[in-house]
């Protein structure tokens, strides 16, 4: 059975104070989660532990919104996948779009933090995702073949069964531009059929694939009751703590 699931990332914004104060509005709403929907929250690293105390769901986690590509050593600024584990957190986003953009994060980069967070029992939230240049041209199913082949298919299919994709379109995020409903399970199809090609229908159909880019509460039941759709990877709207309930009830029950 593959998860559902509604993932906030909450990159570089909130105080510790504000954050505390959202999970708290957030986990006070009723919440539809049951065994198959999961809610993560992609945190900034200071607040991974304090923030522990507040996620009392047993299908709430905590996520890291990065880790690094080495085990530990002189990388100044660096969280290593071992520390995160030390501490307890259990998913790492890897490959957002502004990592790969404004830190040059390459897919062989990319690959070495999806080993490092395996290595850790981890579970990477991969992301990939085209540039607007490349959707106008039409080259988008093959850009994100390319990107899940030269960062993930290295993996084995035990590594794979039950991985998280999310698939961001890079102009669509924190732009107020979603992808249609049309586009985004045409994509999400496609890239269940490339996991399948090399992996097979089962592990292929094992996998949790995100769409994210614009997920508002008002669009996010729509584009969640498509059939290759698993729920959201969530900027902007994750903020919001009336928002972001909504955008968790509009999970569909896993299959
Ligand atoms: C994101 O941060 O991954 C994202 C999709 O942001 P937004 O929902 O604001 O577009």
């Amino acid at each position: 059975m593959r998860k559902q699931i509604a993932a906030a990332n909450w990159k570089m914004n909130l105080t510790l104070e504000e954050g505390s104060k959202l999970l708290e509005s957030i986990t006070s709403n009723s919440l539809n989660l049951s065994a198959d929907r999961v809610v993560i929250f992609a945190v900034p690293f200071p607040y991974l532990i304090s923030l522990g105390s507040a996620i009392k769901e047993p299908n709430m986690f905590l996520a890291a919104q990065d880790c690094s590509a080495h085990n530990n050593g002189a990388f100044t600024g660096e969280v290593s996948a071992s520390m995160l584990r030390s501490i307890g957190i259990e998913y790492v986003v890897i490959g957002h779009s502004e990592r790969r953009e404004y830190h040059n994060e390459s897919p062989a980069l990319l690959q070495e933090k999806v080993n490092r967070a395996l290595e850790q029992k981890l579970n990477p939230i991969f992301c990939c995702g085209e540039p607007l240049k490349v959707r106008e041209a039409g080259l988008q199913n093959e850009v994100v073949e390319n990107q899940l082949k030269e960062s993930l298919f290295h993996l084995t299919g035990e590594q794979i069964t039950g991985f998280i994709i999310a698939y961001e379109p890079i102009w669509a995020i924190g732009t107020g531009k979603t992808a249609s409903s049309e586009q985004a399970q045409e994509m999400h199809q496609h890239i269940r059929m490339v996991i399948e090609k090399k992996y097979g229908k089962n592990i292929a159909d094992s996998v949790s694939i995100l769409y994210g880019g614009s997920v508002k509460a008002n669009n996010s039941k729509e584009l969640f009751t498509n059939p290759d759709i698993d729920g959201g990877l969530v900027g902007g709207a994750s903020l919001a703590a009336a928002d972001f309930s909504i955008i968790i009830n509009s999970l569909k029950a896993g299959k």
